[in-house]
């Protein structure tokens, strides 16, 4: 196996280019335990962690927050995601171990695009942007077209994932995550809800219960015909309640070595109950 240790992103674009069965690597904590399995054989591996410039957090556009695909977890958990965007700083400090979280990128987690990835429902329910360049093209896509099913996006060979722009909200957002543990763990379901004051709308997106993350988009829909959604608004226990059971209702959870559907269900009601009402003390 050829291993090419690109400083910049051209370099590395061009040798992806070139070589048909190449895989560009990050941190390496999916990709290596793919190797490892031998669930894939790649004869030529790129190396994408010496490229500073996908190692950056830049606020260039106001109300914008747009992170590099190299970014590790471990200082995505801290500022200034921290304060800009909670929910993402939330969902990195779940993701595996201090060791896992060093290596971890947001890029990684994109390209292995499974519906457990952390940081993507959070992604969801901030409608965020990704960033794709190849060596002589970039463009910009949403994150409901980019993931089309498990673990299958639409990024071709040639593309590297740069960056993912995060639109800054005004309000509350929190990222619950349930596994069979409370630590190392691989989610069995999750939500992201980003509660916008400035728009008096609520959005919720849904991990580990369907074959994507899942937008909740009726749920959204029922509650702001039937609640204040402004700052400071009361949400009732029932009212959260019912907006537990609408959510769950959207999911499309399967049975698997991790969970029961019906376990997945009664979970994401439950998260979506909470996250709720954390929204509106
Ligand atoms: C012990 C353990 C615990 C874990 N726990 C969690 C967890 O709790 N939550 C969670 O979400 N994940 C977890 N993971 C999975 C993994 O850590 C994440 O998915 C992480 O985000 C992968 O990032 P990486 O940089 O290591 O990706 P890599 O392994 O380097 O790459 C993963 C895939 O993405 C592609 N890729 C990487 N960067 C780019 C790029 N810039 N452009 C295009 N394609 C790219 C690679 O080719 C590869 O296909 C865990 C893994 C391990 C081993």
């Amino acid at each position: 196996m050829t291993v090419i240790v690109a400083k910049e992103l051209a370099t590395a674009l061009a040798a992806l280019r070139e070589h048909e069965d190449a895989r560009v690597i990050q941190g390496g904590t999916d990709l290596m335990v793919e190797i490892n399995f031998n669930h894939v054989k790649p004869t030529t591996i790129i190396s994408l962690r010496d490229i500073a410039s996908l190692r950056t957090i830049r606020q260039e556009v106001r109300g914008l927050l747009s992170i590099g695909s190299g970014v590790p977890y471990s200082i995505i958990e801290g500022e200034p995601v921290l304060s800009a965007i909670p929910a993402l700083a939330q969902a990195a400090r779940t993701v595996g171990s201090p060791q896992i979280r060093a290596a971890g990128s947001l890029g990684g987690n994109l390209g292995t695009c499974s519906p457990a990835g952390d940081t993507l429902p959070v992604m969801f329910a901030l409608d965020a942007m990704i960033h794709l360049s190849t060596v002589d093209s970039t463009r910009v896509v949403s994150i409901h077209d980019f993931m089309t099913g498990v673990k299958r996006s639409i990024r071709q060979h040639d593309e590297i994932i740069t960056s993912v722009d995060f639109p800054i909200v005004k309000g509350w957002q929190g990222y619950s995550k349930v596994g069979v543990r409370n630590a190392m763990v691989i989610s069995v379901a999750s939500a992201c809800l980003v509660a916008d004051h400035e728009h008096a709308d609520v959005r919720i997106a849904l991990g580990s219960v369907g074959p994507t993350i899942i937008r909740c988009r009726e749920s959204e829909a029922w509650l702001k015909a039937n609640q204040d959604l402004s700052a400071g608004a009361f949400i009732s226990p029932q009212l959260a309640e019912e907006f537990g059971k609408r959510a769950a209702a959207e999911s499309s959870p399967i049975d698997d070595h991790r969970s029961t559907a019906q376990y997945r269900r009664h979970a994401i009601s439950v998260l979506a109950s909470r996250l709720l009402r954390k929204a509106y003390p």
